[in-house]
């Protein structure tokens, strides 16, 4: 199963993404924890490129790509071959922060990305998503301070990013879940654990 979390800049995917997979673990399963963009070599490469740009911004159609290949490598290379092997695989951002960030925030639309990822993600979509959602005043201030391009998008930018996911989680009911991620990291992660185990893709 295809497990992914989402959500805003400093909502915390990571930090779930590791209590996730550590509880998992001791459950017996085998569990893959990856990330976008990333979680390939030439994805790690992409995510580079994309975070440390200097002059030049790519336009958000080539932007919206560039996600894109980085997500079309990880799938084939990474996703599928452990799916197939019995994994389950827990992936930090995936296709709908796509969704949410080029379609919506810098308005190519949620339907136009849906469609270009289709095109290879294919019957690869994740099996349950979960939302991290928090209001991007308060998870902002939880990032560190990184020098990266993309984090340091204004405050408009970022409640546009979480109205994407809203609309997101709209569109798909019934493969996303939202969590409300304005808590501490412990409660959150009871809320996490709560929507895998009422989605009964797994058995926990
Ligand atoms: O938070 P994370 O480590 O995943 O950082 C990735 C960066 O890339 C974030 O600043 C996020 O805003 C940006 N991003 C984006 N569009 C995506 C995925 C990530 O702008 N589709
Ligand atoms: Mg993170």
């Amino acid at each position: 199963k295809l497990i992914t979390i989402e959500g805003p800049d400093g909502a915390g995917k990571t930090t779930q993404v590791k209590k996730i997979s550590e509880y998992l673990r001791t459950k017996g399963f085998k569990v893959l924890v990856t990330r976008e963009p990333g979680g390939t070599s030439l994805g790690e490469k992409l995510r580079k490129l994309l975070l440390t740009l200097e002059g030049e911004s790519p336009v958000p159609e080539a932007e919206a790509l560039i996600y894109a290949a980085s997500r079309a490598q990880l799938v084939k290379k990474v996703i599928v071959p452990a799916l197939e092997d019995g994994y389950i695989v827990l992936c930090d951002r995936f296709v709908d922060s796509s969704l949410a960030y080029q379609g919506w925030a810098r308005g190519l639309g949620i339907k136009e990305l849906t469609d270009i990822n289709g095109w290879f993600l294919k019957n690869n979509w994740p099996d349950l998503t979960i939302i991290l959602d928090v209001d991007p005043s308060q998870s902002l201030k939880r990032l560190r301070k990184e020098k990266d391009r993309l984090e340091s998008e204004n405050l408009e930018f970022h409640k546009k990013v979480r109205e994407g996911f809203l609309k997101v989680h709209s569109m798909y009911p019934n493969r996303t879940r939202l969590v409300d991620a304005s808590q501490n990291p412990e409660h959150v992660f009871e809320s996490v654990l709560f929507e895998i185990e009422k989605s009964g893709i797994i058995k926990i």
